[in-house]
């Protein structure tokens, strides 16, 4: 089961950041509110991330990292309704295979908490008592330690590290609900507090600066029911790479090809621009008329209604822009 597990963790853990991604969603799954992440060395030493969300029994901390034991889907009517961010059930399993990893766990209703430590071939995994607030900590130490080549491809701590920032950035903006800290070797890097409305457009000014909600329009638009929520940057705005260009899709971070399209063909046609603009959009969709099992990375989605979906979003960002450019 463990070289299934390390040939599934090719797909998924691709470097630190994948394992951050991964492991925050967990928390976000499991309705925590206050995340806490804690590298070391851009990861190559330690991801540790610790939650105050429902926690993990102590019967099911073993479960938790097999493969394919997801708790997230129980029939496969669930599928077609996929909303909550994790359902392979195999980011734990794959992380485990590729890492020293220690989950440390308490729900609620156990009035003490358990730890389990998964390593070597076989998985085997020792579970003993411990101590934690209600929520969970997993602790990803060495990453890829028994998997020299793929331990080989990661860059340098700070690359590494930019690429966790990165991630934290697109968590924390479609997630406003939740407070974010993160550390770096021991000190304290950023810190996104949830307000008390979680409010969309204070934690995107704390993300991505008072300067882009200031030169940015807001848009809202329900049809068919498509919700479309976005922040549009105005020439000000423009820049030469695309490094604030944001998009989810039911509260997923998604680099989709015609999401990016859309947006940049009205920001063309209405500016006849080249350069890059900046935005933030939100979509909410039917999860039955979209696919986000398209990769296990889930960057891209398949829409049933591409065309309706571009022109939707295109029409909209282009209404917008032409108001502020009149
Ligand atoms: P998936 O998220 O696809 O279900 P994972 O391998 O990521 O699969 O996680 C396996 C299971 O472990 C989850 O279904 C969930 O029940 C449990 N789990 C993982 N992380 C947490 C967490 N931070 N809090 C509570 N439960 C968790
Ligand atoms: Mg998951």
């Amino acid at each position: 089961p463990q070289l299934a597990n390390q040939i599934a963790a090719g797909e998924v853990v691709e470097r630190p950041a994948s394992v951050v991604k991964e492991l925050l969603e967990n928390s976000l799954d499991a309705g925590a509110n206050r995340i806490e992440v804690e590298i070391e060395k851009g990861g190559h030493k330690r991801i540790l991330i610790r939650d105050n969300g429902k926690g993990i029994a102590k019967d099911e901390l073993q479960l938790a990292l097999s493969r394919h034991a997801t708790s997230k889907i129980v029939t496969l009517d669930d599928l077609e309704h996929i909303m909550s961010l994790g359902f392979r059930g195999e980011a734990l399993a794959s992380i485990s295979s590729v890492s020293r990893l220690t989950l440390t766990s308490r729900p609620e209703s156990q009035s003490e908490a358990w730890q389990a430590y998964c390593e070597g071939r076989e998985m085997a995994v020792t579970i003993q008592p411990a101590a934690h607030p209600k929520g969970t900590t997993i602790d990803v130490a060495d990453l890829f330690y028994n998997t020299p080549a793929r331990r080989k491809f990661l860059r340098t701590e700070k690359t590494e590290f930019q690429h966790i920032e990165e991630v934290i950035k697109r968590i924390a903006l479609s997630n406003p609900q939740a407070s974010f800290l993160l550390k770096h070797n021991g000190k304290m890097v950023k810190r996104y507090v949830a307000d008390k409305q979680g409010s969309l457009a204070s934690r995107i000014a704390a993300v991505l600066g008072q300067k882009f909600i200031e030169n940015a329009v807001q848009v809202k638009v329900d049809y068919q029911g498509i919700s479309l929520t976005a922040w549009l940057g105005n020439e000000v705005m423009l820049r030469s790479s695309n490094d604030l260009q944001f998009s989810f899709v039911n509260g997923r971070s998604m680099r989709d090809k015609l999401i990016m399209h859309a947006i940049r063909q009205a920001y063309e046609s209405v500016w006849g621009i080249v350069e890059q603009p900046a935005f933030v959009v939100y979509m909410t969709i039917d999860p039955k008329d979209v696919d986000v099992n398209v990769h296990p990375a889930k960057h891209e989605v398949r829409f049933q209604q591409g065309r309706l979906v571009h022109d939707f979003i295109c029409k909209s960002v282009c209404d917008a822009l032409q108001e502020i450019s009149e």
